[in-house]
């Protein structure tokens, strides 16, 4: 599947442009539309760290017209390993603006413009309907599914790519010609369960690697030349010095992109991605009980009043007995408080635990001080206690 070029040609090359662009120009599937395409082009850059680094001195090299830059870290000298942007004398500076200098030092023809701030539901509609294309380099999966969510809403393509010790992987999503991000991974992983580079490291040009397959994808998009890699995953092993890809196809039943979306508009990221507030964790300390204690307290009909805080279509997948359902937004809202019994001990719980000990966290500044979470959510109830049940 070949698509058209995603942007217009600019008007003319000047002639120190058709110097520095002679390599491109006499490509015949560039040429001077091709070229006169990317001089045209905006591209937004979420990231200059390990992928971001490659991508802006490859892009702004390539005679990308605009290039913005997302980023509000400063560069530390654990990142010169792999985020070859960044200098030694740039250790302390602004990454954004040391990002910005690379690029001016590599084509004094890009425009650059810098987004100081940590991309979230506030800003990301407004910085992304600035630009073409998005080039993907964040390493946390609340970021990767705003970015992913905000590009399938705001219909641009969103050039992805991930990192991890030897491993990389590299992927086009565009729900307007094939899957996007949720097809491929409908739900983020259990927080901690997948480490970090921070973590678990990665092998520095490895981000060269990534970073230049989303490039070559930028590029093609701009300038429509050859079959993107829209529909495709491209996983490369370093050790084994292979690439592969694999298909993917547009899930019908996406929640974003499906045939009958339920998620329409910008979400909770942390949450979705079970990252847990400082205030959910600190009401959950000593208020967290297990399956096992739950159980006995049902068997022993203790006074106690179970609220599932998740959502009707959860709880109609499976539920705890005896569970009565109030939505974690009726407690956000203050609504549910009302239907707190004074004389009995609230027990909340959600899927996994995430969402019960925020809403702990709204019952206890209510008053509410007994009041306890499960740890595990129904999850870890159908696991240990009806393991017949199905889980979701
Ligand atoms: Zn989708």
């Amino acid at each position: 599947m070949s698509l058209p070029p995603l942007v217009e040609p600019a008007a003319e090359l000047t002639v120190d442009e058709v110097r520095r662009y002679s390599r491109h120009l006499i490509i015949p599937d560039v040429g001077m539309d091709g070229q006169k395409r990317l001089k045209n082009a905006k591209v937004l850059c979420v990231g200059a760290g390990g992928l971001g680094s490659p991508a802006l001195m490859y892009l702004a090299a390539a005679g990308v017209g605009t290039l913005g830059i997302v980023e509000f870290d400063t560069v530390d000298e654990s990142n010169l390993q792999r985020q070859i942007i960044h200098g030694q004398s740039d250790v302390g500076r602004s990454k954004a603006e040391s990002a910005r200098d690379s690029v001016k030092e590599i084509n004094p023809y890009v425009d650059v413009i810098l987004h100081e701030d940590r991309l979230d539901n506030s800003n990301v509609m407004e910085i992304f309907s600035g630009y073409d294309l998005i080039v993907d380099g964040t390493d946390n999966f609340a970021t990767r599914y705003l970015v992913n969510d905000a590009a399938v809403l705001l219909g641009k393509p969103y050039v992805w790519g991930s990192i991890y010790r030897f491993d990389g992987q590299a992927s086009v999503f565009w729900a307007e010609h094939g899957p996007c991000y949720r097809c491929l991974y409908p739900e983020a992983p259990p927080p901690g369960m997948v480490p970090s580079c921070a973590e678990g490291g990665v092998l520095g040009v490895l981000c060269a690697s990534i970073g230049s397959i989303q490039v070559t994808e930028a590029i093609k998009l701009l300038a429509g030349v050859g079959e993107p890699l829209v529909g495709r995953l491209m996983i490369y092993d370093a050790l084994e010095m292979q690439y592969r890809s694999v298909k993917v196809r547009k899930d019908p039943n996406c929640a974003l992109c499906g045939d009958d979306p339920t998620v329409t508009e910008l979400i909770d990221y942390e949450a979705f991605c079970g990252v847990v507030s400082e205030e959910a964790q600190a009401a959950a300390a000593g208020s967290t009980i297990t399956s096992k204690q739950l159980k006995e307290w049902l068997d022993d009909e203790e006074n106690i009043f179970l609220v599932d805080v998740r959502e009707p279509n959860e709880y109609e997948i499976v539920n705890i007995p005896g569970a009565t359902l109030i939505p974690k937004g009726e407690f956000l809202m203050g609504t549910a408080l009302e239907r707190m019994p004074q004389d009995k001990k609230i027990v909340l719980h959600c899927k996994t635990g995430v969402r019960s000990a925020e809403v702990l966290a709204v019952l206890k500044s209510a008053g509410f001080s007994d009041a306890v979470h499960l740890g595990g959510g129904v999850i870890g109830w159908v696991n240990q206690i009806e393991p017949e049940k199905p889980v979701y």
